[in-house]
C-alpha cells in the first residue's frame, strides 16, 4: 500500500479537517482567556501592592509627624521595620521651595545605595502637585537597584517633600510566573483532552458516512438489492441515509427497466427474424415450385418489414428521449398538424367502417418541432383506429380552456382494462399478446406519445371503458 497516499487521504479526511477547525477555535479561546486572566490577576496584583505601597507612606509620614521630635531618619527607620516581609525602601525627597526646581536633600536608610533610587526632578514636581485621587506611581526598571523593576509611590507631604515609598516587583513577578506556568499546563491538558475527546465525538458522527461509503463501494449495477442501515437516526445523517437510499431504489428501478427493455428488444427483434430464418430453411431443404418461393418471400417481406418498424420506433425513441422543452425555439400550428394528419388517417378508418370526426379545432400555437407532434398525433389516431370495431366512431379535438389546450382522441373501441391502464405506455407493452398480429402492434406507439408529450411539457390523461371506449387527452399549457 502507498502510505505517502494514505497519509495524504487521512490529511482530507473530514473528521481531521474537523478536528483540527476545533482545535484552532478551542485554542484561540483558552489563549485569549489566558491573556484576560494573566492581565487581569496582574492588575490585582499592582493594585493590592500599590495600596500597601500608600499604606507604608502614610504610615512614615504619620510616625514622623505624630511623635514630634522624631527625625526623618528615624521615622523611616522605624516604618521600614514595620513591614519586614515587603523590604520596603523608603526615603524622603525634600524639594526646593524657590530658585528653580532642585532637589535639595534626600534622607534614606544606609540600605539605599546614594542616588539609586531617584527618579528626575520634573517627576518629584509632578508629584508634589498630585493629591490623594491622583497619586504618582512609578516603576523603576531593574538594574538599579537588584535584579527586579521596583514600584514606587511619590506620596507628597508638606514640605514640599515627598515621601518616597518602593517595593520590589520580586514576588509580583514570581507570582505572574507561576500563574502563566500553571496557565500553559492547564491549557495544554485542556487542549489535548478537548482534542482527544473532540476528536472521538467527530469519529462517532462520522461513522454512519464511513458506512454510507462502504456500502456505495459495495453497490453496482449487478447488485443493487444492497441498502444501508439508517436504524432509528433521525438526525442529517439519517436524512442522507433515506436520501441515498432512495436514490438507489430509483436506480435499480431504472436498472431493471434497462435490463427488462433490452430483454424484451432482444425478443422482439429475435422472433421475426426466427421467422424468416425458419422459412427460408424450409423453403431450401427442396426444389419448390414458382408461387411456394413467392409466397415464402411475401412472407419474410412481412417479417423484414415489421423489423424495420421496430427498429425505426426505437430509433425514433432514442433520438428524442433527451430532448426538452426549451430546446423548442420554433412556435409550430398544432391545429394544422392535426388536420393534417387526420387527412392522411381518413383512408385508414374508412377501410374499416369507422367514422372520423373533428369535433372542434380552435388555432393553437405552441413551442415544438412538427415532425415529433405530427408523430404523437397520428399514433394517437392509428391506436384509435386499430383498437376500435369497424362501425365504430373516432372522434378528435383540440380545445383551449384556462390557459391550456387540449387534445382529444376519443374512440368508442374495446378499451382498456383498469390494471393495463398504468402500463400501456412502458414499451412493448400490449394489453392483449393474441391480438398481437391483427392489430399490428409493437407497444412502442404510446411511449413515442409520452415522451413527445413529455418533451414539449405535455402531460396525458387517460380515460376508458372496456367494451365502451377511450379517450386519450393530452394538456399543453401555453
Ligand atoms: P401498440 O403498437 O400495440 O398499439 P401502443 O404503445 O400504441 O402499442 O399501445 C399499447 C397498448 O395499449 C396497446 O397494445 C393496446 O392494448 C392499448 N391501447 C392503446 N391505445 C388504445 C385504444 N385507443 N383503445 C384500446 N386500447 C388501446
Amino acid at each position: 500500500m502507498d502510505l505517502g497516499s494514505m497519509k495524504i487521504k487521512k490529511f482530507r479526511s473530514l473528521s481531521f479537517k474537523l478536528t483540527l477547525w476545533y482545535i484552532v477555535i478551542l485554542g484561540g479561546i483558552i489563549i485569549l482567556a489566558g491573556i484576560f486572566q494573566y492581565h487581569s490577576f496582574k492588575d490585582s496584583l499592582l493594585d493590592e501592592l500599590d495600596a500597601k505601597l500608600l499604606e507604608i507612606a502614610d504610615e512614615t509620614y504619620e510616625t514622623w509627624y505624630h511623635k514630634r521630635g522624631v527625625s526623618w531618619e528615624e521615622a523611616i527607620r522605624e516604618t521600614t521595620g514595620k513591614f519586614p516581609s515587603y523590604q520596603p525602601l523608603i526615603q524622603l525627597v525634600k524639594l526646593q521651595e524657590e530658585k528653580g526646581k532642585k532637589i535639595k536633600e534626600v534622607i534614606h536608610t544606609t540600605s539605599i545605595e546614594e542616588g539609586s533610587f531617584l527618579f528626575d526632578v520634573r517627576t518629584y514636581y509632578r508629584a508634589d502637585r498630585s493629591n490623594i485621587d491622583n497619586l504618582v506611581y512609578m516603576t523603576l526598571s531593574e538594574g538599579k537597584l537588584g535584579s527586579f523593576p521596583i514600584r514606587t509611590i511619590l506620596f507628597p507631604v508638606r514640605g514640599p517633600n515627598i515621601v518616597q515609598v518602593g517595593i520590589s516587583l520580586e514576588n509580583t513577578e514570581f507570582d505572574l510566573r507561576r500563574l502563566m506556568f500553571i496557565m500553559i499546563l492547564a491549557g495544554s491538558g485542556l487542549m489535548l483532552l478537548s482534542s482527544l475527546g473532540g476528536n472521538f465525538i467527530i469519529r462517532k458522527a462520522l461513522k454512519p458516512v464511513k458506512s454510507v461509503v462502504q456500502t456505495a463501494k459495495a453497490i453496482s449495477t449487478d447488485d443493487l438489492s444492497l441498502r444501508i442501515e439508517a436504524g432509528q437516526r433521525q438526525d442529517e445523517i439519517g436524512e442522507l441515509v433515506d436520501t441515498f437510499n432512495d436514490m438507489i431504489s430509483r436506480l435499480e428501478k431504472s436498472v431493471k427497466k434497462i435490463k427488462q427493455f433490452s430483454g424484451d428488444v432482444s425478443h422482439e427483434l429475435r422472433t421475426p427474424l426466427t421467422i424468416i430464418r425458419g422459412e427460408i430453411e424450409v423453403l431450401l431443404r427442396k426444389e419448390r415450385d414458382k408461387e411456394e418461393y413467392q409466397k415464402t418471400l411475401k412472407s419474410t417481406l412481412e417479417e423484414a418489414a415489421y423489423l424495420e418498424r421496430i427498429i425505426d420506433d426505437l430509433l425514433f425513441l432514442s433520438r428524442i428521449e433527451a430532448l426538452e422543452k426549451k430546446e423548442f425555439k420554433k412556435l409550430v400550428q398544432l391545429d394544422e398538424i392535426l388536420l393534417k394528419v387526420v387527412e392522411s388517417q381518413e383512408l385508414a378508418a374508412k377501410k374499416k367502417s369507422i367514422s372520423l370526426d373533428i369535433k372542434k379545432v380552435e388555432p393553437a400555437k405552441i413551442n415544438g418541432e412538427e415532425i415529433l407532434l405530427e408523430r404523437m398525433v397520428t399514433n394517437l389516431i392509428d391506436n384509435a383506429i386499430r383498437y376500435t370495431h369497424p362501425g365504430g366512431k373516432v372522434k378528435v379535438s383540440l380545445d383551449k380552456k384556462d390557459g391550456t389546450f387540449t387534445l382529444l382522441v376519443q374512440d368508442t373501441g374495446i378499451g382498456i382494462p383498469e390494471e393495463s391502464l398504468p402500463l400501456i405506455f412502458d414499451r412493448f407493452y400490449v394489453v392483449d399478446k393474441s391480438r398481437f398480429k391483427e392489430t399490428g402492434g409493437l407497444g412502442l406507439g404510446l411511449s413515442i406519445v409520452k415522451r413527445v408529450a413529455s418533451c414539449h411539457g405535455g402531460k396525458i390523461e387517460v380515460e376508458s371503458e372496456v367494451n365502451k371506449g377511450t379517450s386519450f387527452l393530452v394538456h399543453f399549457s401555453i
